[in-house]
Order: structure tokens, then C-alpha cells, then sequence
């Protein structure tokens, strides 16, 4: 069997134009986020494709539109067999009015060995490599007696969280991989969170009053929800800078542990004092927290500020943390994941990688979000593995080497053989 895994291995080359026909297909659906709510006719597809390879499916609503699509296909002796979960999500990156590209971004057009379209390279060539994976696997007949999940996933591009939801319908396994843009590099990745702190007042005061709010003799305990806002910010520089001193992690730049008050709104009008402020923070973690225990130390620390502050004292910061969407209600949590370099899964992926490329894969963090980080969030195994560079996603004219997706759909067929032919420890 080895030697017929090596031949089909080798044979995925004669599979490019069927890879290519895929892609565009997947292409072809329009499924931008932000707006999103526009995936249903690609998951359509994806349901199809899983039925004619023997997966069972499992799909529900996030949002209306925007579908879940869960297919899994398993043996009598999947019990005894390590499961994998492939994950792929289907909206791509929004397209701005004004953006010039050369061709109609939602019809590919295949150009010196490269695929060019929007969502080739962020993610759907590698959804449409896994596609290909299962079906040479399936045509041929080989024998996978662990339990296998192919997850076609949404609203990965707005923050919302469609693996979550997946995970929390029970979708789970040994192993996941996410086939996000990695450039073939086995990652981790670190976690981003965001949240509203809020300084609100508890009475509303005329501008004319500040006279007496700040001056001698004016006995009136008011203040500027703006103002004392300063003092909050001034607190997180000093947090983002004592972790940037003390915190580190492998591989990733030291100060990565950003907090970053990228939004702000307050105050009435003008004949106001203000009476609330609300910051909207960007708190970027490393892969080996929790974002609740991060959450907790920025409280903490806030919280101490404000108690410092005969006026916050009494009414202190109110917090928001994550959201489902930055669409839906401006907020979003990606969590960490933690990648276990020495485990059994990574070493056979490094192994199947090695096979292919015939050098060692380049092990290490990436430096965007994924929805790797939902696995971490859950306790389940997992890396970041997949084709394409961040340079050619999010942009105009964004594309993908040809190549890069065979050589994917072939690390695949190599990988899943192995793993899914894999015995639990018991
Ligand atoms: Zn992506």
C-alpha cells in the first residue's frame, strides 16, 4: 500500500484541470464579508460534492444565508482510528468600489501558472485542494478507517464564528487542520480580542457648569467622561508596555502583546460635559494564553487605575468584551492556538510534507488570525497549514501559484493516509 500511496501521490498531477474547475466553481459564488449572507448557493455546492464522495452532512444556519456545512465519513472501525477534521472557510475578503482589478473578480482566469480571482488565495484554493484530496482518495478506493470531517465554514473574514459554532454542535477529532494561507508553514498562532470600556457618569451636566467642576470652591464632584478616559488609556499604555518587557514567546517578535485603543466615542454636543465615553480596545495575545485570563489582567489592572481616582472610584469602567461579528455588534474574539510541535499529528504532517516537497517544513507562528485558534479555544489539536502567501491574499488581482495547490492536494492524500490509518494510543 505504500508504494500504491506514493503512485497515487504522483498521479495528483494529471488531477490539475479537475482542481482548477473546482476553484473556479467556488470562485464563481460571490461570498464577500462584510456584507455576507450570500453563501448559500457555495455550500450548496460543497453539500453536493461531499454526498457523491460518501459523507454524511450535517448543515445549519449561523446567520440566514450563511450556512454551516459539516460532512463526515467514517468506517465500523473509526473508533480505533485517529479522526481528522479538514476546515476551510468559504466567505472571502470584501471588495472595495474603487479597487481597479484586471479581470471580473469572481470569474478565474488562469495566467502564467497562476490562478487569479478573488478568495484564490484566502481560502478557496485550499478548500478546493481538500475537495480534490477526498475524491482521489475516494475514486481510488483507498481504505481510511479513521473517522473524517470536512468543514466548509463562514463568516471567518467579519470575526464571526463559524468553527466555534461547528465545535459546539459536537463536530469534533483528533486533529484539525486549517488550510488558511500559511505558505506550507506548520503554525500556531497568537489571539486577538476586542472590547468597549466604557467611563459613564451618573447625572448629566450643562457646559456651564464646568466652572464648578474644576475650579476651587465650586463643590460640584463632576467630570468629563472624555477626560478621565485619558487616564484609562494612559493605564493600558502602561500594561501593552510591562507585558512587551515580561511576556514572550517563541518565535513570535517581542511586543507582539499589542493593546491598541483603536476607536473612541463620547460626549453629547458641544453645551455638554460629557457624560460617556466608550474606547474600543485591540488586545493581541500570545498562543500559549487564554483569552479570559487575559481579559482578567486587563480588568484587573484598569480597575486599579480607577480606583486611584477620587471620581472613577465610584463609577467604574464598565467592560464589553468580544462579540459575535464586526458587523453584527462590533466586536470579534480570535482565539490562541498553541501548536504542539513534538505531537504525533504534527510529525506525521511534517513527515507527509517532507515526502511531497522534499524538504523539512518551516515550523512556527503565524502572524494574522485564524480559525485555528477556535480548535486551541476547545482543547483539540490542531495547525495551521496551508497554500499561499499573505501578500497575494486581501488584494487586488489576488492570487495563487497552481503549483502551491497541487503540491497541497498531494501533502493531503499523503497525510490523510497516514493519520486516518493511525491507531488511537490508547
Ligand atoms: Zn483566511
Amino acid at each position: 500500500m505504500e508504494q500504491d500511496i506514493a503512485a497515487l501521490v504522483n498521479e495528483i498531477d494529471n488531477h490539475q484541470e479537475e482542481l482548477l474547475e473546482i476553484l473556479s466553481k467556488l470562485v464563481a459564488f460571490p461570498t464577500p464579508a462584510p456584507p455576507g449572507r450570500n453563501s448559500d448557493d457555495a455550500q450548496a455546492y460543497i453539500v453536493d460534492f461531499l454526498k457523491k464522495n460518501g459523507f454524511d452532512i450535517d448543515q445549519w444556519d449561523l446567520y440566514k444565508h450563511d450556512s454551516i456545512v459539516v460532512g463526515t465519513k467514517n468506517s465500523v472501525e473509526s473508533s480505533q482510528y485517529h479522526s481528522l477534521i479538514l476546515n476551510g472557510h468559504m466567505d472571502v475578503s470584501s471588495i472595495q468600489e474603487d479597487e481597479k482589478w484586471q479581470t471580473n473578480p469572481f470569474e478565474m482566469v488562469v495566467k502564467q501558472g497562476k490562478a487569479f480571482g478573488r478568495g484564490v488565495a484566502d481560502m478557496k484554493g485550499a478548500i478546493a485542494a481538500m475537495l480534490m484530496a477526498i475524491k482521489v482518495l475516494n475514486d481510488a478506493n483507498v481504505s481510511l478507517p479513521g473517522e473524517l470531517k470536512f468543514e466548509s465554514v463562514i463568516g471567518e473574514e467579519s470575526g464571526e464564528a463559524g468553527t466555534w459554532d461547528a465545535i459546539k454542535h459536537g463536530h469534533k477529532a483528533d486533529f484539525a487542520i486549517v488550510g488558511d494561507i500559511s505558505d506550507f508553514h506548520i503554525q500556531g498562532q497568537g489571539g486577538v480580542i476586542t472590547g468597549w470600556i466604557t467611563v459613564k457618569s451618573d447625572q448629566t451636566f450643562h457646559d456651564a457648569t464646568r466652572r464648578q467642576m474644576m475650579n476651587a470652591g465650586g463643590h460640584l464632584r463632576g467630570a468629563s467622561a472624555i477626560e478621565k478616559m485619558t487616564k484609562i488609556i494612559t493605564g493600558l499604555n502602561e500594561l501593552e508596555r510591562d507585558w512587551a518587557v515580561n511576556k514572550s514567546y517563541p518565535g513570535v517578535a517581542p511586543g507582539s502583546d499589542t493593546i491598541n485603543p483603536a476607536v473612541i466615542e463620547g460626549g453629547r454636543n458641544a453645551a455638554f460635559i460629557a457624560d460617556e465615553c466608550r474606547l474600543w480596545v485591540t488586545v493581541h495575545f500570545y498562543p500559549n494564553e487564554d483569552y479570559q485570563e487575559v481579559i482578567k489582567e486587563v480588568e484587573d489592572h484598569i480597575n486599579r487605575v480607577a480606583q486611584a481616582d477620587v471620581w472613577l472610584k465610584d463609577r467604574m469602567p464598565i467592560y464589553k468584551w468580544g462579540g459575535k461579528s464586526m458587523v453584527e455588534d462590533r466586536g470579534e474574539i480570535f482565539p490562541a492556538l498553541d501548536l504542539d510541535t513534538q505531537s504525533t499529528p504534527v510529525s506525521i504532517l511534517k513527515n507527509a510534507h517532507q515526502v511531497v516537497v522534499n524538504e523539512a517544513p518551516i515550523v512556527d507562528v503565524s502572524p494574522s488570525v485564524t480559525d485555528g485558534g477556535w480548535f486551541g479555544h476547545a482543547n483539540i489539536p490542531a495547525a495551521i497549514y496551508g497554500p499561499g502567501t499573505i501578500d497575494e491574499a486581501h488584494t487586488v488581482d489576488e492570487s495563487v501559484e497552481i503549483s502551491d495547490l497541487v503540491k497541497y492536494t498531494k501533502v493531503l492524500v499523503q497525510f490523510m493516509y497516514e493519520w486516518l490509518n493511525t491507531k488511537k494510543e490508547v
